[in-house]
């Protein structure tokens, strides 16, 4: 029998990786879909009244074995896949895609949740239960199953037309990006590179059949050089294709899709009664409304220009001293920020990394969970892995009981993919009385150890570990009934703050002391490297908080009104872009015809989300650092209110009963040395 439909005979019930072939994955998936299936039709068919429990509840805990079946795959896709998984992935992701479809569009079902849901006030349901109910009722409206029949038809319309625009949109800027190439033939053109960037630069040339050398505009290749580079000229030549992607008037040209998207975006949300795209978007994040986005950016905006400006006039003369510059350009921004960087700090990787080494930065993490939240973490070697590099911990808290099980797989392999993530095997939900405690992952890429030397991370890494950490810890501490629910499954503007705001302990001397010693000698990092860590780390904040707020804006510029009357996509911009402007605008540059995020990834009306969890994650750190970084009831609060609670409150309620009030965005600008104390 295939061993995943059934239960798994291992300890914890974890994943039998060792066990599962390869080939278990489809058969498997195409039968728990069925099987699935049955379940939602006997909620269906069900000849009862719908209830809570006879279709809410009953539909939540539906598709289990599907839900976990489906995440060993594709966490083993993104962490160690292979040609085999991958050509899996190309038949089951359509299967679950038209399972899902099949969901929502049931209308039998709806008619029950829909019944459920209008007699909600006289339920008696608890905060819990009622988030659910709306969750899942919004599950389908959102979808238009409100909708008279030819609005469906309508709606199905708009949104395929949405996905066509979107796939053009991101197709025509690949395009832009493979199209332009700069060739280099003298090696004076590349003076200030680094080694490493001058050889890629050499090898891509190479691989073209060219001699000397590439630059082109993927960012590996293209910041470099940006940063980098003392030709001017060059630099100039460079940014300025970069920002004319999609903005051409050529075949490539993206200006009538991006103001078809904004225009088709707003008809589709008016059709389902919201106002513009934002409101739609904005009704299942913490911020709400666009009104409160807008709020939020302008009061940033208006706290943190002082300081741009500040830091551009010092920019300005430090340029005027080092090469005579008159006027700052786009294309210097990069580059004499780095060399004014370098003068001020002389900070670089390779004094911090042996004070960073891997294990102890692991088992600093470890110990801070436990000052903080009282976890222990065991490690175990009976827990089956899909790698042998992947470590296996058992976590439990004071009194010895279970908590999580927890995977870390720290180095790159061919089969895993860029960056850093964490993961669920298993979510944490409560049935039947009994509470079933999750597993979660970690996956990194960090710098292997050698046969002389230990794992050594930048400290770019360890904040990262840090980071993946903090979402782990609210995967691990979950405590709720449901598993949709439960630990990460919370607003997307609310879910980087357990990561963002465990980065912070990395730059406090008590939290260092713990772990980073040197490898060698034992010693703790010297406190004026700590100092430098820090102040390095908000240098130019200023002006860096003004251009992702001048990002947010123009997001919010698209979506958060109505577009009915704007026909010209870089006029519209500049009218957006006014309040935060730095440097001269580029007549020939457009940045909407290549801002993927916003027209081809999921961010429209979403980009704010960056700064508002910076604002959350130092508002909170604030109050630690009010009490002291290891102060257990202020742990205790973030872990009852926070940690704990996944989606099953609203996240500002949640914020409020751990902080006492809402978010202050003083708070991030007091960490970044923007205001006084
Ligand atoms: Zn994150």
């Amino acid at each position: 029998m295939n061993i995943l439909l059934k239960p798994f005979q291992t300890p914890f019930s974890t994943a039998p990786f060792s066990k599962i072939k390869n080939e278990d994955f489809l058969p498997a998936i195409t039968t728990l879909i069925e099987e699935t299936k049955a379940e939602i039709n006997a909620i269906t068919s069900n000849p009862e009244v719908p209830t809570y429990k006879n279709t809410i509840e009953a539909l939540e805990f539906s598709g289990a074995q599907l839900d976990r079946v489906t995440s060993i795959f594709f966490n083993l896709n993104s962490a160690e896949t292979n040609d085999d998984i991958q050509k899996i992935a190309q038949e089951v992701s359509p299967l679950l895609s038209e399972f899902g479809n099949d969901i929502t569009l049931n209308e039998a079902l709806f008619k029950r949740v829909k019944a459920v849901y209008e007699s909600r006030e006289s339920l008696h349901l608890n905060a819990e239960q009622m988030m659910l109910l709306e969750k899942q009722y919004k599950s389908f409206s959102r979808n238009g199953a409100n909708l008279a029949e030819d609005k469906k038809q309508t709606l199905r319309a708009l949104d395929k037309d949405l996905s066509k625009l979107s796939l053009s949109f991101g197709e025509n800027v690949l395009a832009e990006t493979n199209a332009f190439e700069m060739h280099i033939t003298d090696e004076n053109d590349l003076s200030g590179l680094p080694e490493g960037a001058k050889e890629a630069a050499k090898q891509l040339a190479e691989s073209k059949d060219k001699d000397g050398w590439i630059i082109n505009l993927d960012y590996p290749s293209y910041i470099p050089f940006m940063t980098y580079a003392d030709n001017r000229e060059l630099r100039k030549k460079l940014a300025i294709a970069f920002g004319k992607r999609g903005f051409g008037n050529n075949k490539f040209d993206n200006q009538d899709i991006v103001l078809n998207i904004v225009k088709k975006r707003f008809e589709r949300a008016n059709l389902l009664g919201y106002k513009t795209h934002a409101n739609f978007v904005l009704e299942e994040r913490m911020a709400k409304t666009p009104e409160n986005v807008s709020e939020f950016l302008n009061e940033l905006l208006d706290k943190a220009k002082p300081a741009a400006i500040n830091e551009l006039k010092n920019l300005e003369d430090f340029a005027k001293e080092l090469d005579n510059i008159d006027r700052l350009e786009k294309w210097d921004s990069g580059y004499y920020a780095e060399k004014l960087k370098q003068k001020l700090f002389d900070l670089d990787d390779e004094k911090l990394k042996p004070y960073f080494q891997l294990e102890n930065v692991t088992q600093g993490a470890f110990k801070i969970a436990e000052k903080l939240y009282g976890l222990h973490f065991e490690e175990v070697d009976t827990i089956d892995k899909y790698h042998e590099e992947v470590s296996t911990y058992k976590v439990t808290n004071d009194k010895g009981d279970l908590v999580s099980i927890f995977y870390a797989d720290f180095f790159p392999r061919a089969g895993k993919r860029n960056g850093a993530w964490m993961t669920v095997y298993k979510s944490q939900y409560i049935k039947n009385n009994e509470n079933s405690r999750p597993h979660i992952s970690i996956v990194c890429n960090f710098t292997k150890p050698t046969k002389s030397k230990p794992s050594l991370l930048t400290f770019n890494e360890v904040t990262t570990l840090f980071h993946e950490f903090g979402h782990a810890l609210h995967g691990m501490l979950a405590n709720t009934t449901y598993p949709s629910l439960s630990g990460t499954s919370v607003f997307w503007d609310f879910v980087e703050l357990p990561s963002q705001v465990m980065e912070n302990w990395c730059f406090e001397k008590e939290a260092l002391e713990i772990f980073a010693t040197h490898y060698k000698t034992g010693e703790v990092i010297p406190m004026a490297l700590v100092s430098k860590i820090k102040e390095s780390a908000t240098f130019h904040e200023g002006m860096q908080t003004l251009r992702q707020l001048s990002f947010g804006l123009l997001d919010m510029s698209w979506h958060g009104q109505d577009p009915s009357a704007i026909d010209n996509v870089k006029t519209h911009e500049l009218e957006a872009f006014e309040n935060t402007k730095l440097y001269p605008d580029v007549a020939e540059n457009c940045m909407s015809t290549a801002f993927s995020h916003i027209f081809q990834g999921g961010y429209s009306a979403g980009y704010y989300s960056y700064k508002w969890a910076e604002v959350l994650d130092a508002d909170a750190f604030e109050y630690f650092k009010e009490e002291g970084i290891f102060n257990t009831d202020v742990a205790k609060k973030f872990k009852e209110n926070v940690l704990s609670q996944g989606g099953t409150v609203d996240p500002m309620v949640l914020y409020k009963r751990f902080r006492g009030k809402e978010p202050q965005p003083e708070a991030l600008l007091r960490r970044a040395g923007l205001i006084k104390k």
